[in-house]
């Protein structure tokens, strides 16, 4: 899968990447990382890539030129989807991970300061984004937060050992709790279930904790995976 990144702070997106799985995922070819800015793009000959508002207000806008002639100049793959990050788009979910990371290529839009002029989305007309419901001060943080999520689901991303089949919201519930060594730890022991090598009993307790953190945590999602899997409330 491929990712352009169109923004102001190249770096930020650059050494996150540059780090742990990510990196290893750019080595091994399973993705590829491009950053854009559009302040190479601007006709300005001072370099402006942002503007007062027009009808006042606080904070600077990022002018549509700039950002429409980097993302003109993007090669576009067969299979590609273009992503504006921003408060107002829809939330970014593990349904929503799972859809993007069927693209060949995402094009992602980070914003800057007050947010795009309007006609960036008139132009482009991408899919909005947002990572929740608070204001950053930039797109960089949302739009790793997509490459990373997707890089995830991607074949040969995570090794074996960091695989993400029982990750919270893979089966629509939160994941179960981890015990390491040692088996006991300030008082507190890894329950006994765990110590047996009985993998049915196993199964079911860590089936039975995942029920049991989803109730509590998050009434939303046990309400949502009750109703998918019939399954009796009690
Ligand atoms: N004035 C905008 C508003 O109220 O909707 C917010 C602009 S924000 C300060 C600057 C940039 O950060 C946005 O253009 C967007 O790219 C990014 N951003 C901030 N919060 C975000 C979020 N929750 N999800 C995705 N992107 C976000």
């Amino acid at each position: 899968m491929r990712f352009d990144v169109l923004t102001l702070f190249p770096e930020m997106i650059q050494n996150y990447c540059s780090q742990s799985i990510i990196k290893r995922a750019i080595e091994a070819n399973v993705i590829e990382i491009k950053t854009i800015n559009p302040r190479d793009y601007t006709l300005d000959k001072h370099k402006k890539v942002d503007d007062t508002p027009y009808g006042g207000g606080a904070g600077m806008v990022l002018m549509a030129q700039p950002y429409v002639d980097a993302y003109e100049s993007v090669e576009k793959l067969a299979n590609s989807k273009t992503i504006m990050l921003t408060p107002q788009g829809k939330p970014l979910t593990d349904e929503v991970v799972n859809e993007l990371s069927n693209n060949e290529q995402l094009i992602l839009l980070c914003g800057h300061y007050e947010g795009f002029d309007e006609r960036i989305r008139d132009i482009i007309k991408p899919e909005e984004i947002s990572i929740g419901d608070f204001v950053l001060t930039g797109g960089e943080l949302p739009a790793l937060c997509v490459i990373d999520s997707v890089s995830r689901k991607l074949e040969g991303t995570l090794g074996k050992i960091e695989s993400a089949e029982e990750d919270s919201f893979a089966n629509g519930l939160l994941e179960y709790p981890h015990y390491t060594k040692p088996r006991e730890y300030r008082g507190l022991k890894v329950p006994e279930v765990l110590l047996n090598g009985n993998h049915a009993e196993i199964n079911k307790f860590r089936y039975e904790q995942q029920l049991e953190r989803t109730k509590i945590r998050r009434p939303d999602l046990f309400e949502k995976y009750n109703q998918e899997n019939n399954v009796t409330k009690n």
